[in-house]
């Protein structure tokens, strides 16, 4: 996993508001206090507090002046945390832990020494073996000739950009092109670089599950955004292999390699919980992973009963450009059980503090039920999209976790070790 260290100067400039209660209260020390300190120091500043007896009873993080362009973090939603964690319940996971842990009813009394933040890595099954998973069936050199079966938008009117579902047939090949949910695949574009040598590939993330959108097993989807952006010229320049996949049409042949990929996989464990970060194209592997659990055809087809929860945060600049968003919003109506879809719409929905409401904002929101699913060692968190999401999510575990007196850095690692904590940005 890349754990960004990528908090530039913005970030490290926000400022988060601790309001702390001490519970070995003495002379000196006040009964509740807040503690202004900016990102870089929060982690520190916890652990301190922690050290000296004291419950973080919510996180409250001000917006960064530059809201409006960059990600902002927005509240802990300072009130909901403090009507569902006040400071008894604060670390209640850690303090049932430490209660079972121990055989004193006088100790299990006692004032909460630092919060426990182990979870259950240890008591998580063994990290799988992944041994059937396909690696490298085609490489560059010898890639597989793949024919575009379909190329549709995803985006509604009024979306920002351009996005779009290419499927590939995979018919004929010796070995077959087969891969599995979570995996990606390369695709070399046609046509040269700058220095006359052919293009290199670039990857995508398998959209479609291991049965193909059409179920018979011989296909293979992408969903590509065509990059577009201004060069310090000010010239347009679109990126040279999603535009070519943008552009491509029905008939055309593709030189594929792969598939690649083993952070992505999903458990086999059937009654597995998993949480989805997703942003733009990071949909991709979560649509493969809603379809094998939720899709009706695929279910039959694949004999995996899920009956574990899933949740899916998905962020989007606007409505229209919230992807598969139809048959997201099917299976919540089909399976309220089991799934359960977030949506940040940045443009247009607002955060608890009038900033826009990015999908961190909503993992803040939702800290407390987050953090109760990562309890469970049956919970698996994925996280997808470009690469700028990620200083945001963790800033924003950070700023949970510390409301309820855990400390994501020593947390993030554990999860990671126990295969929980799946991260593929780009
Ligand atoms: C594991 C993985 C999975 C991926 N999955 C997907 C997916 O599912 N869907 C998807 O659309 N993409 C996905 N990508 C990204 C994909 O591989 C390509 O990087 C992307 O399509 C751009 O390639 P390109 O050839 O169009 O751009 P290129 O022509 O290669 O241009 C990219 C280069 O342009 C420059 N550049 C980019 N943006 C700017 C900017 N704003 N300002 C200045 N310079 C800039 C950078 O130097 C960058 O390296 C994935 C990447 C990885 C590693």
């Amino acid at each position: 996993m890349r754990v960004s260290s990528a908090n530039t100067s913005s970030y490290n400039e926000r400022m988060f508001t601790l309001v702390v209660v001490w519970l070995q209260a003495g002379k000196h020390l006040k009964a509740e206090e807040r503690i202004t300190v900016p990102y870089d120091r929060l982690q520190s500043t916890v652990q301190a507090i922690n050290g000296r007896g004291g419950q973080i009873q919510s996180v409250i993080a001000d917006n960064a002046p530059n809201a409006g362009t960059s990600p902002a973090t927005t509240a802990t939603s300072a009130k909901a945390v403090a009507a569902k964690a006040p400071a008894k319940q604060a670390s209640k996971p850690a303090a049932k832990k430490a209660a079972a842990k121990s055989s004193s009813k006088a100790a299990a009394s006692k004032a909460p020494t630092k919060p426990e933040t182990k979870v259950a890595a240890s008591k998580a099954p063994a990290k799988p073996a992944h041994q059937a998973v396909p690696i490298n069936l085609y490489k560059p050199k010898t890639p597989f000739i793949g024919t575009v079966t379909e190329n549709y938008s995803l985006l509604q009117e009024g979306a920002i950009g351009r996005v779009q579902h290419i499927t590939f047939d995979l018919s004929g090949g010796d070995p077959h092109l087969e891969y599995v949910e979570g995996q990606s695949i390369g695709i070399i574009p046609e046509g040269e670089d700058a220095k006359g040598k052919p293009h290199k590939l670039r990857l995508y993330s398998i959209a479609s599950t291991r049965h193909g959108d059409d179920m018979a097993g011989k296909t293979v989807s992408l969903c590509v955004r065509q990059l577009e952006y201004q060069n310090e010229a000010g010239e347009e320049i679109k990126g040279v292999c999603s535009t070519y996949l943008c552009d491509i049409n029905p008939g055309d042949k593709v030189k594929i390699t792969g598939p690649v990929g083993k952070e992505m996989l999903l458990p086999d464990d059937e009654e597995a919980n998993v949480i989805m970060f997703a942003t733009g194209t990071g949909i991709a592997p979560m649509r493969t992973y809603l379809r094998r659990m939720f899709e009706p055809s695929e279910r039959d087809k694949n004999g995996w009963n899920f009956r574990g929860k899933a949740w899916l945060f998905m962020g989007a600049p606007k409505t229209p450009n919230l992807l598969y968003d139809a048959d997201f919003e099917h299976y919540q109506t089909e399976f309220p059980d089991n799934f359960r879809y977030t949506k940040a719409i940045s443009r247009e929905q607002k955060n608890s503090k009038g900033g826009r409401m990015y999908i961190q904002d909503r993992v803040l929101e939702h800290a407390d039920e987050i953090f109760a699913m990562i309890e469970d060692p049956k919970t698996h968190v994925y996280m997808c999209g470009l690469r700028g999401m990620e200083p945001g999510i963790d800033e924003a575990m950070t700023a949970a976790a510390a409301s309820k007196g855990l400390d994501w850095s020593e947390l993030r690692p554990q999860l990671k070790k126990a295969d929980r904590w799946h991260v593929e940005t780009y």
